[in-house]
């Protein structure tokens, strides 16, 4: 799949495209990186690409013109989305991650200083997205999220298909604890249903800690679904997973509620 990044700083994704699994995936041809410097857009010696607001203020904004002429010059069709990064946007999420995986590009926009002119998030986005409820100093790193997040979901990839299946949100649940070695680490130890070689009870236990690690941290997505048999199960028997001294499943309250909402659907 491919993606067009439209920056003022081209040289922001040198080490993040050259690095890790999304350098493999590059190298591979799975995935079509291009970055394209908004000042080529430009007209007149200065490059300029941004301007003074209107009805006066601080700071400088991204003007249409480039931003405009940037995408029309590498959108390949209608369908592609073109996606303007931005604080005011919807909040990005894994849902979208895989829908955009599944398309043959995606463009992005990313913005600067007080921000890109009105008329590109009007009338050229088909989508104004925010990573997070705070303001970044620029379109870039948010980007790098997005672009890191979709890629995952592209074949290929990920090595193992099945670690991105039981990732955090993949199922509508946050991903079950891990532990490596060593066995005891500061008095902390692993638990022993891990070392019993019992696979179907291994796969009982994530499932439980999963569900109830979500139920205390993220009660809001269960609410989302109706919960698989399976975890209505897991719901009724988690109450006994609670220790109220563990960070991770501290508040039984909570997980109360949530699991008597999951238990009744
Ligand atoms: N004046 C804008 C506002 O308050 O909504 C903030 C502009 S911000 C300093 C400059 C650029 O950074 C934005 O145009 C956008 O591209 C990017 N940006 C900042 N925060 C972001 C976020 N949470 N998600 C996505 N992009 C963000």
């Amino acid at each position: 799949m491919r993606f067009d990044i439209i920056t003022i700083f081209p040289e922001m994704f040198g080490g993040f495209l050259g690095a890790g699994i999304l350098g493999k995936a590059v190298a591979k041809g799975l995935l079509d990186i291009r970055i394209h410097d908004l000042r080529d857009q430009a007209e007149g010696r200065h490059r300029q690409v941004d301007d003074r607001p209107f009805g006066g203020g601080e700071g400088m904004v991204l003007m249409p013109g480039p931003v405009f002429q940037a995408v029309e010059a590498v959108r390949e069709s209608a369908e592609t989305p073109v996606i303007l990064l931005s604080p005011q946007g919807r909040l990005f999420n894994s849902e979208m991650a895989r829908d955009w995986a599944g398309r043959r590009q995606v463009v992005l926009i990313c913005g600067r200083y007080e921000g890109v002119d009105e008329r590109v998030g009007l009338r050229l986005a088909s989508a104004e997205v925010s990573i997070g409820d705070y303001v970044l100093t620029g379109g870039e790193p948010a980007a790098m999220v997005v672009v890191d997040a979709v890629a995952r979901f592209v074949p290929g990839v990920v090595g193992k298909a099945a670690s991105v299946a039981h990732d955090s949100f993949a199922e509508g649940l946050l991903d079950c604890p891990h532990y490596t070695r060593p066995r005891v680490f500061r008095g902390e130890v692993v638990p022993d249903v891990l070392f019993s070689g019992d696979h179907a009870r291994i796969e009982r236990w994530r499932r439980r800690q999963a569900l109830a690690k979500t139920l205390d941290r993220r009660p809001d997505l269960v609410g989302r679904r109706p919960p698989a048999a399976a975890d209505r199960c897991a719901a009724a028997t988690s109450r006994r997973l609670w220790r109220p001294s563990s960070p991770v499943i501290g508040r039984p309250a909570r997980i109360e509620a949530a699991c008597r909402r999951m238990t009744s659907w």
